[in-house]
């Protein structure tokens, strides 16, 4: 940018843009915090991909993804020549999105198969998420279809009968868009969300041991997915959840014919405005039982906690991508003859930004690891997978809402003007929220989790081997025991869900940063965990002056890429 030296910078010139950037380099830990997570040939090998995915990000995707959110899919009911056959209708721009992240990335076939990327083997779950990580601060409304075809492929590997993953699988990881069959997960009624139970649905055995499914479902994403993981209940079956069983429905029949059921209309969205929402009348869809009969809610639960974890990883790219143009317009806005990130006040505020950012990050990578040595079968991996992931969600996404908020005001006015992307990441950040599961559902999962699966025991045992293990963070001992203390409350009261995965969050990345400084020997690092123990987890005395803590050394780091 041209400064004068007459004076501020007038024109375009005052206006920074940071169009262009790019967003894997322009991050100065994503490098080394991935080199902790991943091993040391698998970097160097994602390296050249993650890079060009960065300058994707920061260039054509951010374009793409402009307009493809203002230019959202129309459902069309017939053709011009009048016959009845249903079509969504996406902008080119959303189109060339998914060539890019199902096709030239693979993103929803690296975890099932080997050769994604060129790479001899499937992906970790590291790999995969530092990946969307980058994909997702362009555009978040394809990472829904995205991941609910590759958490599809993952229920259906797991639980379904081995003739109709072979039958359906090879569709679901093709990264050649005309094999690529993409997945979706209808769920949710007009009567039956957070309270699955009252799924009315139905299912009606056929004579060639398929099902026949009838009534409606309310919100359903990706709703021209060539298959879906539907939840329905089996006529005779039991009450409650054991009569509720999970299914496989092609949009297409093996003889080519549509399958019955219609997109009756899309929704008009606040965010995510890209991809398409509708709802669907199922009208005798054939279908085909999946796994346990009884078991339907607890096998789709293993795909809604593969896209919960995929929610919180996109909340942390969220607050990332709101982070870096934050950052890049304060080191380039000039106000008062000085730029706007010498400002104290202004220091403070980029430092509120990060903290919740980076803590989201490392909670990412934690959830990942769990994944991976929980699906290598390693003893107490399943356990801690399940109680990080409601956390990651729940606090991740609340976070992001704020997060892109708070960093939309950086840009000032232009920040407001739908031009930049700052509106589009508020307005998809809210919904991170409230899909998968709301706040309080999912704050109630981690109850869940410790009551099930006796995870807070294992979270706690985790905790210790991380600060045990390099982590110079010895003030988060009590406080881990305190916040044990207040989930075992919350197991007996409801009411302090929230306040419980709140605090369990906190301390855990803290937990985890602590740990990622003393494996890097980065000094700031281990200033950003202090912070959130000091800011986010201990008691305060909200009278106290705390602007000196800004720690200088912290910006300059985040500053420096
Ligand atoms: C854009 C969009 C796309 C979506 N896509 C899909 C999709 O592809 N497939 C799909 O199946 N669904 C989808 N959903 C649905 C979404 O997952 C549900 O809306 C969500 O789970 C909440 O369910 P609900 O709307 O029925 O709200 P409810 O379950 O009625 O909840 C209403 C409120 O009650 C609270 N609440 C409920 N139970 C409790 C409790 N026990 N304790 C405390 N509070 C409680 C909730 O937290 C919430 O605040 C989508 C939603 C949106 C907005």
């Amino acid at each position: 940018m041209h400064i004068s030296p007459l004076g501020p910078p007038t024109g375009a010139d005052a206006v920074p843009d940071s169009h262009g950037l790019n967003l894997w380099r322009a991050d100065p830990w994503a490098r080394p915090l991935l080199g902790l997570y991943l091993a040391p040939e698998l970097l160097a090998h994602l390296e050249p991909h993650l890079d060009r995915m960065g300058a994707l990000a920061g260039g054509r995707l951010d374009e793409l993804a402009g307009l493809a959110d203002r230019n959202p899919p129309v459902l069309h009911q017939r053709t011009r020549r009048g016959e009845d056959a249903q079509r969504i209708a996406y902008h080119p721009a959303y189109q060339e999105m998914e060539r890019v992240a199902f096709g030239e990335y693979g993103l929803a076939a690296m975890s099932h198969r080997a050769g994604v990327l060129g790479w001899p083997e499937p992906l970790p779950p590291a790999a995969k998420y530092a990946l969307t990580y980058l994909f997702v601060q362009a555009e978040f409304g394809l990472c829904c279809p995205l991941s609910m075809t590759d958490a599809l492929a993952r229920t259906l590997r797991k639980f379904g009968d081995p003739a109709l993953v072979a039958r359906y699988l090879p569709a679901l990881t093709a990264t050649d868009l005309d094999a690529l069959r993409q997945g979706a997960m209808f769920m949710t009624e007009q009567g039956a969300g957070s309270d699955i139970a009252a799924t009315a649905v139905r299912a009606a055995p056929l004579p060639d041991g398929s099902w026949a499914l009838t009534g409606d479902k309310w919100f359903c994403s990706n709703p021209d997915a060539g298959m879906a993981l539907v939840l329905a209940r089996r006529e005779g079956g039991a009450p409650g959840l054991r009569g509720v069983s999970l299914f496989l429905l092609p949009r297409e029949l093996p003889d080519g014919t549509r399958n019955r059921y219609r997109i009756v209309r899309l929704k008009e969205k606040l965010g995510t405005r890209s991809m398409a929402s509708g709802e669907i009348a199922l009208e005798g869809a054939v279908a085909w039982l999946v796994g346990d009969p009884e078991a339907g809610f607890r096998q789709m639960a293993d795909m809604v906690n593969a896209s919960r974890l995929s929610n919180g990883m996109r909340a942390a790219g969220l607050m990332r991508r709101a982070v870096t143009e934050a950052v890049f317009v304060a080191r380039n806005r000039i106000a008062f003859g000085k730029h706007i990130v010498e400002m104290p006040l202004m220091r403070r505020q980029l430092v509120k930004l990060m903290l919740p950012m980076e803590q989201a990050r490392s909670m990412m990578f934690q959830t990942a690891e769990a994944l991976r040595r929980s699906d290598a079968g390693e003893a107490g991996a399943y356990p801690l997978l399940r109680i990080l992931t409601p956390l990651l969600k729940f606090r991740a996404c609340r976070d992001a809402r704020k997060v892109t908020g708070d960093a939309m005001e950086v840009r000032g006015g232009c920040g407001y003007i739908e031009e930049w992307a700052d509106p589009r990441l508020l307005r998809d950040a809210h919904l991170g929220s409230i899909w998968e599961g709301t706040s309080n559902i999912v704050a109630l999962d981690v109850l869940r989790a410790a009551s099930r699966e006796g995870s807070l025991l294992v979270l706690r045992a985790h905790l210790h081997g991380l600060l045990g293990n390099g982590a110079e963070l010895p003030e988060a001992l009590p406080a881990l025991d305190r916040a044990m203390a207040l989930a075992e409350a919350a197991q007996r009261d409801q009411a302090l869900a929230r306040q419980a995965a709140s605090a369990l969050y906190h301390l855990t990345s803290a937990c985890a940063m602590a740990w990622e400084a003393g494996r890097l020997g980065d000094a700031e690092r281990l200033a950003l965990a202090r912070l959130v123990l000091r800011h986010r987890v201990l008691p305060r005395d909200p009278l106290e002056a705390a602007a000196a803590e800004v720690p200088d050394a912290l910006l300059a780091k985040a500053l420096a890429a």
